[in-house]
């Protein structure tokens, strides 16, 4: 078989991989997308909630309120659990998120990550209208709801600073929660509307959707492990099931995954997992949900798919590949069941998949430090649907020697060393 030859190879095809090929090939590169399945955002890129969450100014870090920790540690809160098993094997990069979550570290990282979340609506705009995919667009923005007064006010709190950098939120009261929701029921301290995100119904449709937009421009996907990838002279070369195939340079996007590729080749950089699980119920007579809306307090977030109500859940923390335990799916049942009309499940069983995470909660972004022509791109944490086209023009730039629209160095792989 001819060996195929072209500018980029892109390993990964989730939303992070579909982002940067579509950048690439926009800049003038050959790109050839590969993945071990046969179709673009069949893993994580396919399960997640579905918001672009360019209103989430402060990631995700490491509660720092003493009786949370406690309620996180006897594996009562149901936004996070972890499987007692796996947790030698945690521990130290738990350790490491701890210390990542300090105020001025969270800030630092927040701040790194700014110029992505303005960004990222604005590039799916580009692209879904690209893509003629209107429909995987709404415009609801999302709810979460409280139901203390405590909760409530903490999220009042944070919504304040995040109004600095200019998010728009409201507060609303139990009547306005059932005006914009008339099918919900519970007993409400309040909740905080977010009108600015954009919500996606199908998000597997959509990386789909991108990588066709991708192949119309010329753009070839193909089949194959990137575990196989090796330096080849000057080249990177791939098997695939059309044979192998070469390029000057290689982005490693395969998400949780990515230790697969980076660690053979003697990188040690902390990317860890927050499993999580969905599960589509069918919405029970005329009942309609308009918004994604999580039940801050119970720890689950209903959203309203093309496939049915996707109830998703929090944080589990256990080894990418140690068996399902849908604890919390099971949990948040009838907590889902009792806040909104709930008819039979969908799914036969849970979906399960992984955020890919370090312990900044930024992801890697950049040239590999000790390999010419290898290029990072994977730890999209909760926000990889939200942030693949954005980090995926960002990476795009700085191969193509642009001006990047964002400092790249708080993403560089070389802040592990
Ligand atoms: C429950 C849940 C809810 C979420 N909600 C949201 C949300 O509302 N908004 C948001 O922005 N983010 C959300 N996320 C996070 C988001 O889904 C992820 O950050 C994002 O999907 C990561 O994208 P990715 O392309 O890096 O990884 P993936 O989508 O997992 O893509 C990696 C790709 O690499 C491929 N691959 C792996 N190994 C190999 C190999 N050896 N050879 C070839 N290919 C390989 C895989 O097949 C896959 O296609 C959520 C996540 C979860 C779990």
């Amino acid at each position: 078989m001819v060996e195929l030859r072209t500018d980029v190879l892109v390993l990964g095809a989730g939303m992070v991989g579909v982002g940067a090929a579509l950048h690439l090939q926009k800049r003038g590169r050959d790109v050839i997308l590969i993945d071990r399945h046969n179709l673009a955002g069949e893993e994580t890129s396919f399960g997640n909630a579905g918001i672009i969450e360019c209103a989430s100014v402060f990631p995700y870090m490491f509660p720092r309120d003493f009786g949370q920790i406690l309620q996180y540690a006897l594996n009562r809160a149901p936004q996070v659990r972890y499987r007692l098993g796996d947790l030698p094997e945690f521990l130290p990069w738990l350790a490491r998120y701890f210390l990542a979550s300090s105020p001025e570290r969270a800030l630092h990282s927040a701040m790194a990550e700014l110029p992505l979340i303005r960004r990222s609506l604005i590039e799916h705009e580009a692209l879904i209208a690209e893509a003629r995919v209107p429909e995987l667009l709404r415009r609801t923005g999302w709810i979460k709801l409280f139901r203390s007064d405590a909760t409530l006010g903490n999220a009042v709190r944070e919504l304040d600073r995040a109004r600095q950098y200019n998010v728009a939120g409201e507060v609303l009261d139990a009547r306005e929660i059932a005006a914009r929701e008339p099918n919900l029921t519970g007993d409400f301290a309040g909740a905080v509307y977010l009108p600015a995100p954009g919500f996606i119904p199908d998000p597997g449709g959509l990386a789909k959707a991108y990588a066709a937009l991708f192949g119309r421009k010329g753009g070839r996907f193909l089949v194959g492990d990137a575990r196989t990838l090796e330096q080849s002279g000057s080249r990177w070369r791939v098997s695939t099931d059309d044979g192998s195939v070469t390029a000057r340079e290689a982005v490693v996007a395969m998400g949780p995954w990515s230790d697969q590729v980076f660690g053979p080749l003697g990188y040690s950089i902390p990317l860890s997992v927050k499993r999580g699980y969905h599960l589509h119920l069918r919405p029970r007579g005329n009942a309609v949900l308009n918004h994604p809306v999580l039940d801050t307090d119970q720890g689950y977030l209903l959203a309203p798919m093309s496939r049915g109500i996707r109830l998703t859940t929090g944080v589990e923390f256990a080894s990418r590949d140690a068996p399902p335990s849908p604890v919390q799916v099971e949990q948040a049942l009838p907590r889902a069941h009792a806040l909104f009309p709930l008819g039979d499940p969908v799914d036969a069983t849970p979906w399960m998949g992984a955020r890919p995470c370090l312990p900044d909660m930024l992801p890697v972004i950049g040239k590999a430090p000790r390999h010419a022509g290898l290029w990072f791109d994977f730890g999209h944490q909760h926000h990889g649907l939200t942030l693949g086209p954005a980090t995926g023009r960002l990476l795009a730039e700085m191969m193509t020697g642009e001006t990047p629209f964002a400092d790249p160095k708080p993403f560089a792989a070389e802040r592990f060393d």
